[in-house]
């Protein structure tokens, strides 16, 4: 067990609270031994973010500490000089990357000035290589190119792999991980603590890894402790907590644990005559962005290439690949917020593009986007009722019909009467997406496009609101479009699914095609990068993705995943694989698994 060797942080009966008394942390004892990974593991709210701030001596108004202590090599956190001696020794990895550089400086310059704050007597010129080898040793692609480029050049897997190089310049003793991997893609996420595992061995740090994912802490932690509203509920080996949870808390957080291979069986295709209620038809986009290598050039990002499928009525429909893979853009073509430069989008049978502008408007409330971020869409300054309100108010219906029907959306996503007032800052993740939901129920949709709106989410409440969908589904026949890199949760509840990769389909198959019989060697990296708890078909060491995929401005001839792909021969070099039919009702793009001629 951990706490047998010397401690680096020793956490004992450490209580924090709110000025009303009541307690965010509550009697925490931890260790954390030089050389070893705790793992922490619990639900949103349970007081992880708190407890990793205290770790690093951040307890900031109107939290303060009201017992016991946090000391570091035998030094108290709570002091100012200790802290002050101390900090540079611990590292602190936040779940929020987009946040944690200043966007108006180079990411590379930015580490570099870091690392001269705590290494007096290093030159800029030292810091620089530092900074690239370290960059590289993340896999950040081209990182003596990357060392000058903003935070707005990077996309969010390198923005995280950058935080790891920030956190790590200066060599600490100890490592503080706090959430890094939930809003990750899977493979990413994968990448990350692979790394994580690397870095371990090489430097020795400490590290505490903080997260809802059971596998994820399972795979990287020698102990794991279970907070539960701020206390610690359950400690263990992490096979021991997964195997045989002994806490309702972290029973509910191994039952929430996707089980892909050995679980319930795949959801299937209606085989009963089924109508499309959206059908996509070779559909493109491409962006035109400045070249910032020109004084007045231009490039162009392909963003979609050709995208082609049905979703049919009452139906779930699934939309993985990792970020950047033109999901997003997608989704603002399916909603008519963007049109396509080519192709067709029919909604029940008519084209979109042929309708009248009444036709559109009226089309809209049978079709409505839920997107991922439930902090920033809702108006901060609204009660919710107004906001779930707004929708019919422009469509025109009568206040008392308004009245009745917020109160019923409201009600039927699980939020009370008396939330009708309350402003979304005092509201949960969850909670806000309850809103969201309602908004656009009271428009009695036919179709709902979940872009990512469950992925910030911890499992729990993930589950919860996936058991809504299914109610609401059952009540009002509402047919789903799930966009998401999260594939067990898609591998519940949708029948077909599209796997998408750099603005292409490269597979489109049943969820049981997708997930036991895969065509194309994109489909099995994702599958091994899943968390899961599963013994996998696929070992993440075979078929686990490198790097970032290739730049959409400057497409590789040929098959566009040929650089990545384990089974790439001299043909997919020359020649791109058009989305062959390999069965009936899968089809995957690729030269191997094409039909013969
Ligand atoms: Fe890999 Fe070639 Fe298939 Fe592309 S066409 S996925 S490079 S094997």
């Amino acid at each position: 067990m951990l706490h047998e060797t010397a401690p680096l942080l020793r956490l004992e009966g450490l209580s924090i609270s709110r000025p009303d008394g009541s307690a965010v942390l509550d009697g925490i004892d931890l260790t954390v031994p030089a050389d070893g990974v705790l793992g922490i593991l619990g639900e949103s709210g349970a007081g992880k973010t708190t407890l990793a701030k205290v770790m690093v001596g951040w307890v900031s108004d109107p939290l303060r500490i009201t017992g016991g202590s946090v000391r570091f090599r035998g030094e108290d956190l709570r002091s100012s000089d200790v802290q002050r001696k101390v900090r540079p020794r611990i590292g602190f990895i936040g779940a929020d990357p987009g946040n944690a550089f200043d966007p108006t400086l180079p990411v590379g310059v930015q580490i570099a000035e870091k690392l001269l704050a705590v290494a007096p007597g290093t030159d800029m010129a030292e810091a620089k290589k530092r900074v690239i080898a370290l960059l590289d040793a993340v896999r950040i692609p081209s990182a003596a190119r990357r060392f000058a480029e903003f935070p707005g050049q990077y996309s969010g897997g390198m923005l995280q792999r950058a935080v790891i190089v920030d956190a790590l310049i200066n060599e600490p003793d100890l490592l503080i991980c706090d959430n890094i991997i939930q809003p990750l893609d899977v493979t990413v996420a994968a990448q990350i603590v692979r790394l994580l595992k690397e870095l371990r061995a090489r430097t020795n740090a400490g590290i505490v890894f903080i997260t809802t994912s059971v596998p994820s802490v399972a795979e990287i932690a020698d102990e794991v402790a279970v907070l539960a509203a701020g206390r610690i509920v359950e400690r263990g080996l992490p096979m021991a907590i997964a195997r045989s949870p002994q806490h309702a808390v972290t029973q509910e957080l191994v039952a929430r644990t996707p089980r892909i291979w050995t679980g319930e069986p795949a959801p299937e295709p209606s085989t009963a005559e089924v109508t499309p209620i959206l059908q996509v038809s070779d559909i493109t986009k491409t962006y035109s962005v400045k070249d910032r290598s020109r004084f007045f050039g231009k490039q162009n990002v392909q963003a979609v290439r050709g995208v082609s499928f049905d979703v049919f009525q009452g139906d779930n429909f699934g939309l993985v690949g990792e970020s950047g893979c033109g999901k997003s853009t997608l989704s603002r073509l399916l909603s008519w917020v963007e049109e396509p430069d080519s192709g067709a989008i029919l909604f029940e049978g008519k084209n979109i593009a042929e309708m009248t502008g009444r036709e559109r408007f009226a089309m809209r409330r049978g079709f409505q986007l839920l997107l991922q971020d439930p902090y920033n869409c809702l108006p901060p300054h609204l009660p919710v009722g107004r906001t779930i309100s707004s929708s019919l108010t422009i469509h025109g219906v009568g206040r008392k019909e308004t009245a009745e029907r917020v109160r019923a959306a409201m009600a039927e996503v699980g939020l009370s009467p008396d939330d009708l007032h309350r402003l979304p800052i005092g509201m949960s993740a969850g909670q806000r997406q309850r809103v969201n939901i309602a908004r656009a129920l009271v428009l009695e949709p036919k179709l709902l496009i979940l872009d990512e709106t469950l992925s910030a989410l911890d499992p729990v409440e993930q589950g919860r609101l996936l058991n809504l969908f299914e109610r609401l589904q059952a009540k009002h026949g509402l047919t789903y479009l799930f966009i998401s890199h999260d594939l067990a949760m898609v591998r519940r509840v949708c029948t077909r699914i599209a796997v998408m990769y750099l603005g292409k389909m490269v597979e489109i198959a049943d969820t049981g095609g997708v997930f036991y019989d895969p065509g194309h060697p994109y489909t099995k990296a994702l599958l091994s990068a899943v968390p899961t708890l599963d013994e996998r078909p696929y070992r993440t060491e075979d078929v686990l993705l490198d790097g970032e995929p290739p730049s959409p401005i400057d497409l590789p001839p040929g098959c566009s995943f040929t650089a990545r792909c384990p089974e790439a021969m001299t043909t997919c070099r020359m020649k791109e694989p058009a989305l062959w039919s390999r069965q009936p009702g899968r089809l995957a793009a690729c030269h191997v698994t094409a039909p013969a001629p």
